[in-house]
């Protein structure tokens, strides 16, 4: 008899516990959808350009939404934030990673130019770029990612931008500082004035000749970035190795 009690006491702990995970598993899903409507109609499209490809393709390995358009297109803040980071990566090319109050992360990837530096506020809107084909990139285009909490090389906190923009199709054209809805955010003017500034020096991405080795440099980041190829650099530097060190000047052209 108390063997029988002891065994029903368990299931009724066990089913508890079952139960817990149950609602636990709930309520953080709701409170992602909480989070979401907090940011919905808040979000602006990052750039101005044609949407050529959505999260979910290539197997489920593409994290993102590409916007592609002109070199040095403004690259947009969705919204305000603190810069996390900001560098060159071999894959992302030039990219800058925003946290957002609501804990959200966005990446702007391939960028010609990045126009903000680690640390730094952001508003909603505020110009931190300019649209390239940096890193690993096929044609000019904003590769833009979405995660919840942090960035990790897996990408298990990606979500799906539409989540937050609406649905994106391939081929639709998009306006940087407008939500989905067509809603202008007063950025409409910063971004006015940076396309003025943009006319008048279009000649934004020079020839570089020289070019000066940072910490973390590589021969090979060094060619990705300036277009160039790794043989090419040795030959023009006389380098016997792939060696180079911070500081030092290389002839790139
Ligand atoms: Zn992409």
């Amino acid at each position: 008899m108390r063997d029988y009690v002891k065994r029903f006491l368990i299931a009724i702990l066990m089913a508890v516990c079952v139960s817990l995970l149950f609602l636990g598993g709930r309520h953080s899903q709701a409170a992602v959808l909480e989070d979401l409507k907090g940011v919905k109609d808040h979000w602006i499209w990052p750039a101005d350009g044609i949407i050529s490809d959505i999260y979910g393709t290539r197997q489920g390995k593409h994290k993102g939404i590409d916007i592609a358009g002109d070199i040095n297109t403004p690259i947009l803040s969705v919204d305000e934030g603190v810069v996390e980071k900001s560098y060159f990566s071999d894959t992302y090319g030039n990219v800058i990673f925003i946290k957002h109050p609501n804990q959200f992360v966005t990446v702007y990837a391939h960028l010609n130019k990045r126009n903000a530096a680690q640390g730094q506020r952001v508003k909603q809107g505020e110009v931190i770029g300019y649209m390239g084909q940096t890193g690993q990139a096929t044609g000019v285009h904003l590769h833009f990612e979405s995660h919840q909490l942090e960035w990790r090389y897996d990408k298990k906190f990606a979500i799906n931008p539409e989540m937050v923009f609406g649905k994106a199709e391939v081929g639709e054209t998009v306006r940087g500082g407008k939500t989905s809805a067509g809603d202008v955010v007063e950025v409409s003017l910063q971004l006015q004035a940076q396309m003025e500034h943009k006319t008048q020096s279009p000649n934004a991405q020079p020839l570089v000749n020289q070019y000066v080795v940072e910490p973390g440099d590589t021969l090979y980041s060094i060619s990705r970035k300036s277009n160039t190829t790794i043989s090419k650099i040795k030959e023009l530097n006389h380098l016997a190795t792939d060696i180079i060190k911070p500081a030092q000047v290389l002839i790139l052209r």
